[in-house]
């Protein structure tokens, strides 16, 4: 909690209170920060005030004055108590005290701490005027030394009302810096805290909305037009494929497939008639390979094999078969050819990418050989000797 100071552009005095929010692991996440103007407090005390000239202020620490009921202002929060009273007050905290006020009235008053805060609540009222209401009869005094404290308790209390509800929220902060969007988040009413929730709950929502897309994304494995693995998932495969066949010494294919002329397809029969018509080569090529086997659309209309303990031969010989089963096949639109390209670990790559970046150059000469063919990739040797001689071609 920081020093109550006099907002000159509020007009108020203000006060600001940040709660630091921490992680499970007890690491400090940040700090939620807020601004309160005190007029809810200056108003309670407005209220509590004694009707005549007795007076209801909170002080600090200090006893430095932070808000009076009759006034408050720069100035109130420039008037210190004098040390000596401040002690009294405090010392004797509940009780009455009779001392001195800077205008050299003679007054009672008694101090309550401020729980929560480092502040207290003072409420004092002339001498004269408190024993005339006594009327010099002992339970008259004790009934004005009641009104008194209870005027003091109330003003406490204002303590509580501004902080509780900043407590309760920081409590749900920690936990959604934890990573729990489950959290109830209470309502805190009106005022600046009441806002702070507001905004605080609306970032939670956007957060859980967030979350909810982030864990679709990564739950999904599957292309939702064909129910083949996607892409992020076919990678995955690979890269554990690689890995056991690293360490067990086998080989294994991949193949990659492209529909030939798709965009004229597309063009004449539209795009659900591509759509279906990618839907069809789909099981196509699921019906071709064996369960172990993994089925991937890996672009628009291309499609990645990964075949078990294949040799590129036996990969050939299951491109060659996707590639007739195609062709021959009746599409709502016609006819429809693929350019497959087929590349073995490690022969051709050690690494996914590398070995789709074979499969890949391979498909592409399958392509300029005259598409509706499979094509073996070529040793990495082979490979680099043919990027080089095409980037010279582009030159
Ligand atoms: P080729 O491969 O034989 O060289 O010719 P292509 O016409 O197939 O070439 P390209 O790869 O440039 O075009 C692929 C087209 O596939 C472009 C795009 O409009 C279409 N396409 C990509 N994704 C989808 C899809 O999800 N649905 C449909 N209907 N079309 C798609
Ligand atoms: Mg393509
Ligand atoms: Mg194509």
């Amino acid at each position: 909690m920081g020093e109550a100071y006099w907002d000159a552009g509020l007009g108020k005095a203000a006060l600001a209170l940040a709660v630091p929010i921490r992680q499970a692991d007890g690491r400090y996440a940040g700090a939620l920060m807020a601004k309160l103007n005190l007029r809810a407090a200056a108003d309670i005390l407005q209220r509590l005030a004694p009707a005549d000239s007795g007076d209801v202020y909170l002080i600090n620490e200090q006893g430095r004055l932070i808000l009076r009921a009759r006034s408050s202002s720069a100035d109130v929060m420039r008037t210190k108590l004098p040390p000596v009273t401040a002690q009294a007050l405090i010392d004797r905290e509940g009780a009455t005290v009779e001392y001195k006020r800077a205008d050299g009235r003679d007054v009672i008053g008694t101090l309550r701490r401020v729980p929560a805060l480092r502040w207290a609540a003072v409420v004092e009222m002339p001498r004269a005027q408190a024993l005339r209401r006594a009327g010099g009869s002992g339970s008259g005094v004790g009934l004005t030394l009641v009104l008194l404290l209870a005027g003091a308790g109330l003003v406490a209390y204002v303590g509580l009302l501004m902080v509780r509800p900043l407590e309760r929220l920081a409590g749900v902060a920690a936990k959604v810096a934890a990573g729990d969007l489950s959290v109830e988040i209470p309502s805190a009413g009106r005022g600046e805290v009441g806002t702070l929730t507001q905004v605080f709950k609306s970032l939670v929502a956007r957060l859980r909305e967030r979350e909810g897309q982030g864990e679709l994304e990564r739950l999904s494995v599957t292309d939702a037009l064909t129910g083949l693995y996607n892409r992020r998932h076919l990678m995955g495969t690979l890269a554990n494929e690689v890995q056991r066949s690293r360490r067990l010494r086998r080989t294994f294919s991949v193949l990659l497939a492209d529909v030939d002329h798709f965009k004229q397809y597309n063009d004449s029969h539209g795009h659900l008639g591509g759509d279906a018509a990618l839907v069809k080569v789909a099981e196509i090529l699921r019906k071709m390979t064996r369960g172990v086997d993994s089925v991937a659309r890996y672009g628009g209309e291309e499609f990645v094999v990964m075949l078990i303990e294949a040799p590129i031969a036996t990969a050939a010989a299951v491109g060659e078969r996707i590639r007739a089963r195609v062709a021959a096949e009746e599409f709502s639109g016609g006819k429809m050819t693929v350019s497959v390209g087929a590349a073995e670990y490690p022969t051709h790559g050690d690494t996914p990418e590398e070995l789709i970046a074979s499969a890949d150059a391979a498909m592409y000469e399958a392509k300029s050989g005259g598409r509706d063919r499979v094509v073996v990739a070529g040793r990495r040797a082979d490979l680099e000797k043919e990027g080089k001689r095409r980037r010279k071609g582009e030159a």
